[in-house]
C-alpha cells in the first residue's frame, strides 16, 4: 500500500465494524464491561490505559512510519512526558541544538529536579558529538530536522550510526517534516515522535501527540508511561486526528508547492537578507535534504532586512498570515521566534544560535498562492 492509501485505510475497516460504518464510530466511554474478573472483551477495560480510537489512530500512524508500533497520547509534550517516564534519576540525555521551546523547558525546568541530566550542546562536529559520548555515556540523543526555526538538516543516517556504536537510544521529533516527508526510522532511528497537533491533524483544531518505534519493550512501557502519567488523548481527539491525517498526502504536496513559491519570491524581495528553506537550491545543505526527505513541508524562516520594530508591526498586518503560535495547519500563520516559540531560551544561546529579533518563522498554508504572495508583497511594501 502506497502513503496516502494507507492514510486512508489502514486501522480500520468498515467491514470489521458491527454496523459497517465507512468512518470509525467514536467510543466516548471512560470504562468498558468486562466478561469475568480480570477478563476484558477486547483489550479495553478503562480509556486511560486504552481506547478503541487509541488504537484505530496508532495503526494508521505505525503505517505511515511503516512502523510496528505507535502510542497516541494527549500532546507532543505529553508523548514525551511519557517517554521521560522511562528514564531514571541520573540519566542523561543529550539534545542538539534546534530542538523544540517546550522540549527544553521540560528538561530544563521540571525533569532536571527529578535528576535527569540534560546536555545541551550549542554547537557541535559528528567527533566532538563522539567524544561527549564516550565521556558522558548518556542514554539518549534527541534531535529534530529540520530544525527549528533556521531549518538546518541535520543527517539522521551519520547520528543514528553513532549512537548505535554507543548503545544511545536515538529519538528524533519529526513533527516539522511530517511522517509524509521524512522516514526516521528508515534511516536508523529508534523512536520517532510527532506532536500530531502540527502537519498530521492538519487543521489547528486539535492537540495530539505520538511516539512510533519497532521496540517492542518500549512499546509496552509507553503504554504503562500513559497510563501511569496520565498523558492519554481523549476519543474525540484521536478521531479528529484519525479524520486529519486521511489528507496528509495531499495537504503536504500542497504545502511544499506554496512554500517554494514563497521562498522563491521572498528570496529575491530586495527587504529580505536570507530566507531558509530546505526545498530551495541555495539551502546549504539542500543536497543533504534531498537525500534524506522525500519532499519538503511548508516551514520556513525569513531574516528581514528592516529595522525590528517594522518588523514586528509587520507581524499583524497580514491579511492571511495570522500571527500565531504553531504550525502544520491548512492556514496560513506567521510567528516571531525570538519573543514567542523561542523566548523560553536564554537570550545569549538564542542570538548563539543564529536565531535573531529579525528573524520571522512561516507555516504556509494550502490557500490560493496568487493570494499569499500579493498578502505578503502588499504588506513589504507597508515598511522600510
Ligand atoms: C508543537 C511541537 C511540539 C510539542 O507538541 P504539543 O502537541 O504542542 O505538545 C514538539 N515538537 C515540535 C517540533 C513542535 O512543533
Amino acid at each position: 500500500m502506497k502513503f496516502a492509501t494507507k492514510a486512508i485505510h489502514a486501522g480500520y475497516q468498515p467491514a470489521e465494524e458491527k454496523t459497517g460504518a465507512i468512518m470509525p464510530p467514536i467510543y466516548m466511554s471512560s470504562t468498558f464491561a468486562l466478561d469475568s474478573p480480570g477478563h476484558t472483551k477486547n483489550g479495553f477495560d478503562y480509556s486511560r490505559a486504552n481506547n478503541p480510537n487509541f488504537t484505530i489512530l496508532e495503526k494508521t500512524l505505525a503505517s505511515l512510519e511503516d512502523a510496528s508500533y505507535a502510542t497516541v497520547f494527549s500532546s507532543g509534550i505529553g508523548a514525551l512526558t511519557a517517554l521521560i517516564s522511562t528514564l531514571s534519576q541520573g540519566d542523561k540525555v543529550v539534545a542538539l541544538n534546534g530542538i523544540y521551546g517546550g522540549t527544553y523547558r521540560l528538561f530544563t525546568q521540571v525533569m532536571e529536579r527529578f535528576g535527569i541530566i540534560f546536555i545541551n550542546p550549542l554547537h557541535f562536529t559528528l567527533s566532538q558529538l563522539e567524544e561527549l559520548f564516550i565521556k558522558e555515556k548518556p542514554q539518549w540523543l534527541l534531535f529534530e530536522t529540520p530544525t527549528n526555526p533556521l531549518m538546518k538538516i541535520l543527517d539522521i543516517a551519520e547520528l543514528t550510526k553513532l549512537t548505535k556504536n554507543y548503545s544511545i537510544l536515538s529519538i528524533v521529533d519529526n513533527t516539522f517534516a511530517s511522517p509524509y516527508c521524512q522516514s526516521p526510522l528508515k534511516l536508523g532511528a529508534d523512536v520517532v515522535w510527532h506532536s500530531s497537533t502540527k502537519y498530521i491533524g492538519g487543521h489547528s483544531d486539535v492537540l495530539g501527540g505520538v511516539i512510533v518505534t519497532n521496540n517492542e519493550q518500549l512499546k509496552h512501557k509507553l503504554d504503562f508511561g500513559r497510563k501511569t502519567m496520565g498523558t492519554n488523548p481523549s476519543p474525540f481527539d484521536c478521531w479528529l486526528l484519525t479524520r486529519g491525517v486521511k489528507t496528509l498526502a495531499l495537504r503536504m504536496q500542497q504545502h511544499q508547492k506554496n512554500a517554494l513559491e514563497v521562498a522563491r519570491f521572498l528570496e529575491k524581495h530586495p527587504k529580505v537578507k536570507r530566507v531558509y528553506y530546505p526545498g530551495l537550491e541555495s539551502h546549504p545543505q539542500h543536497q543533504l535534504a534531498l537525500k534524506q526527505m522525500h519532499s519538503f513541508n511548508g516551514m520556513l524562516s525569513v531574516e528581514f532586512n528592516l529595522p525590528t520594530e517594522q518588523i514586528l508591526k509587520m507581524l499583524s498586518t497580514f491579511h492571511y498570515f495570522t500571527l500565531a503560535e504553531s504550525l502544520g495547519g491548512i492556514e496560513s500563520l506567521v510567528s516571531h521566534p525570538a519573543t514567542m516559540t523561542h523566548a523560553i531560551i536564554p537570550q545569549k544561546m538564542r542570538e548563539n544560535l543564529g536565531i535573531t529579533d529579525n528573524l520571522v518563522r512561516f507555516s504556509v498554508g494550502i490557500e490560493a498562492i496568487s493570494d499569499l504572495i500579493a498578502d505578503l508583497e502588499q504588506n513589504l511594501n507597508r515598511y522600510s
